[in-house]
């Protein structure tokens, strides 16, 4: 609404809303008193509610008070060891059957969820963290987080590490790390992120789905790759095909965790 004008559109007891013009003319303190006392006056109340969004004063984040250092973003771990690390991330298809891969592999996974599929299928999610994995956050809504705000990616990020509080809390197992959606991050997102005790922002170096495996760099698995898996119907052959490449090629599937404190 115009704050100058009333919802009845009656004048108000001045005869005349302040010409625009006027405040333009006036010096900048001179304008605003003269505003205020305007408003004040007519009872057409607070100012300060009609500052437009691009004049408002940005959040300062002090980076000697701020009490966590802002997440890393990475797309594989800095290691000369034979190891690499497998993620699943979404959560909207669990099934059983690639939790028994896991558990027979005993292959550490770190799952990054959604707020719908915890929703939907928290026990599940449940017998990974017995079985000892972690979960992270990947936002509340899957959304592309570049495109917005502080305030907003914000919520996403550390909205979504509440519900994994709320829901995995007590277990311990709500881990650190933010998997962003379709692997997009910015500045705005690692600051976001540092506000709920973020650690790191590990993207990934490969995938593997419908039950193969693809890299960034080549054919070959290299220290520290990490691939990105999903929960759908394939994960299972994806697990699969993750596990018999790396017993193949020498390599060790390792926790995450481990390395991204
Ligand atoms: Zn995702």
């Amino acid at each position: 609404m115009d704050a100058q004008t009333t919802s009845s559109g009656r004048a108000d007891p001045l005869g005349q809303p302040l010409p625009r013009r006027w405040r333009r003319a006036l010096p900048g303190a001179l304008a605003v008193t003269a505003l205020t006392t305007v408003l004040a006056y007519t009872g057409l109340g607070q100012p300060l509610r009609t500052v437009p969004e691009n004049l408002r004063i940005p959040i300062a984040l002090d980076t000697e008070e701020t009490p966590h250092e802002t997440p890393s973003v990475l797309h594989q771990i800095d290691t000369e060891e034979p190891v690499i690390f497998v993620t699943i991330d979404d959560g909207h298809q669990p099934g059983p059957a690639a939790l028994e891969i896991v558990r027979e592999h005993r292959m550490p996974v770190s799952l990054f969820l959604n707020e719908q599929p915890v929703k939907d299928h928290a026990p599940h999610f449940e017998d990974y963290i017995e079985l000892g994995h972690h979960v992270h956050t990947h936002t509340l809504s899957h959304v592309e987080l570049p495109q917005y705000g502080f305030e907003e990616q914000r919520h996403e990020i550390c909205g979504m590490v509440e519900v994994l509080e709320e829901t995995f809390g007590d277990d311990g197992a709500v881990g650190s790390l933010l998997r962003a959606p379709y692997g997009a991050s910015d500045a705005t997102t690692a600051e976001a992120a540092a506000t709920c005790g973020i650690t790191a922002i590990p993207h990934w170096s490969g995938t593997a789905e419908d039950g193969a495996v693809t890299l960034a760099h080549g054919d070959s698995f290299r220290p520290g790759d990490i691939i990105l898996t999903h929960f759908t119907e394939t994960l299972p052959e994806d697990l699969r095909a993750v596990q018999q490449k790396a017993e193949a090629e020498g390599f060790t599937v390792a926790r995450l965790e481990d390395y991204l404190p």
